[in-house]
């Protein structure tokens, strides 16, 4: 496919504005825009203030949209984050493309094992690692990226593009739905959504159809009403932690089976041809293994098992306590109350609901049947159902011609395992077909440590999105 003179002119731009890009990027990642921790809630309306700066600068006019605020957990109040509206063209001739991405970034510290600042973006061999950079504040960008160079060539952008970049993804994206719901007029033209928040499966380009969906539940035990000194207490009381150990160790088993009676009751069957989808697909089970450094063995061998597990299929995990002592050193304590927090990811047909009430059912009755004398409280604290989307559309063409642009190959066409609710939000809103057009690869560490985009994803991946507002509006 030879490319467009539109589109040339629009790569060389990006490619000979590579080191103001990476400087934008650096002030965006400067930002500690962590939604989750109180007290760098401000510098989530920081980074939104800033957003609306740079979109202004491209002539996007953009409004904040104020959400109210958020009920602690200790019972006080805190403002949520605006949401940033944007629109870029009104043109009735032309198709509207929605555009979705989150402003905000999950907890870093580099005592959980960074090996540079989180907040400093820092280039090294050809990636820039920093919190942010790939999830979500990096994509973010490539989409300024490539309306800058359609504006500074003097091409005209084939589209009209409104956005919505919110500020508390990472917690769950509170308010969001209802605010966009209450807004359902805005959605009126829009023809496409697209949403760059996900990643590549590995390091080759990807369109992504499905997400799982989330139940998340936290677990509590209380002892006592305060922690009590073990060498004075300890042998007198049947301890919190020993009873959440209990039953979060019978959640799931050593192969991943999740042990709740009824999980697995709604979960689509495979169909008989859906194996083929997956022979397509390029990965390499040793070079996943080895990016995650697991010592043993994963869960599954080959290639269609190991990704139907992490699409396809329910999993569980377990992620934290809270009350407990986890600092270094010892501490010779017995906590009071400890709160256990897990998760399972959900697919198509699984109801959250439902689901909250097989867990509850099931760890109310293992607790009655350990003959604990102590508090259980087990609760659902985030529902979200699955996403899926049919890609046999222009939207997803679109997206598939502008990676073969760049990149010169078929993308994938994947799912995810992890959730967006947003995707749901803007089918609901929408009635329009919504894609996820993932920019950063498969090893980035979003949520983890060292995350990082790598430099030809920030650059190849403005290009990408150029292209893809110039395939959207080819003739249907
Ligand atoms: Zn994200």
């Amino acid at each position: 496919m030879s490319l467009p003179d539109s589109l040339s002119k629009l790569f060389a731009y990006i490619d000979n504005n590579k080191v103001n890009f990476i400087e934008t990027l650096i002030e965006a990642v400067a930002i500690k825009s962590v939604s989750a921790w109180p007290q760098t809630r401000d510098e989530c309306q920081r980074m939104i203030n800033w957003a609306q700066q740079k979109m202004e600068a491209l002539n996007i006019s953009c409004k904040q949209v104020d959400i109210g605020s958020q009920d602690l957990p200790d019972g006080t109040k805190i403002k949520l984050p605006n949401i940033l509206t944007g629109t870029l063209g009104n043109d009735p001739a032309k198709k509207t493309v929605l555009v979705y991405g989150h402003l905000d970034v999950q907890p870093a510290a580099i005592e959980d094992g960074w090996d540079t600042d989180p907040f400093v973006l820092t280039p090294k061999d050809g990636k820039l690692y920093g919190r942010g950079s790939s999830d979500d504040k990096g994509p973010i960008l490539c989409w300024l990226n490539a309306i800058e160079a359609y504006q500074r060539q003097n091409i005209t952008i084939p589209v009209n593009i409104k956005f919505v970049f919110e500020g508390m993804e990472e917690s769950g994206s509170i308010g969001l739905h209802k605010c966009l719901m209450s807004m359902r007029r805005w959605f009126d033209d829009v023809e496409f959504a697209c949403i760059t928040d996900s990643r590549w499966l590995g390091n080759y380009p990807c369109v992504t159809y499905g997400l799982r969906g989330l139940a998340h539940f936290n677990l509590d035990i209380e002892c006592a009403k305060m922690d009590l000194h073990s060498g004075v207490f300890g042998g007198t009381v049947y301890e919190a932690m020993t009873d959440l150990f209990n039953l979060m160790g019978q959640l799931v088993d050593v192969n991943g089976k999740i042990l709740v009676p009824g999980v697995y009751d709604d979960v689509e069957p495979v169909k008989p041809d859906e194996d083929k989808i997956y022979e397509k697909i390029v990965f390499d089970v040793d070079e996943y293994q080895k990016s995650i450094g697991t010592p043993g063995r994963l869960l599954y061998e080959n290639k269609k098992d190991l990704l139907q597990h992490r699409w396809r299929f329910p999993a569980l995990s377990i992620h934290g306590i809270s009350g407990a002592h986890c600092k270094p050193g010892q501490k010779t304590v017995i906590p009071g109350k400890v709160t256990g927090k897990f998760s399972i990811r959900l697919v198509p047909n699984q109801d959250p609901n439902k689901i909250e009430k097989l867990v509850v059912d099931y760890l109310s009755k293992k607790f009655k049947e350990s003959g604990s004398p102590n508090l259980m409280k087990c609760q659902m604290s985030h529902g979200v159902r699955a996403f899926t989307e049919n890609p046999i559309n222009h939207n997803f063409q679109a997206a598939v011609r502008a990676t073969e642009h760049v990149y010169g190959v078929e993308p994938n066409l994947i799912r995810e395992g992890s959730t967006i609710p947003v995707t749901l939000t803007f089918q609901e809103v929408t009635g329009k077909n919504v894609l996820l057009l993932p920019i950063g690869c498969g090893d980035d560490g979003a949520h983890s440590q060292n995350e990082k985009i790598n430099e030809r994803n920030f650059i190849e991946g403005s290009k990408v999105l150029g292209a893809y507002l110039y395939e959207l509006s080819k003739v249907l």
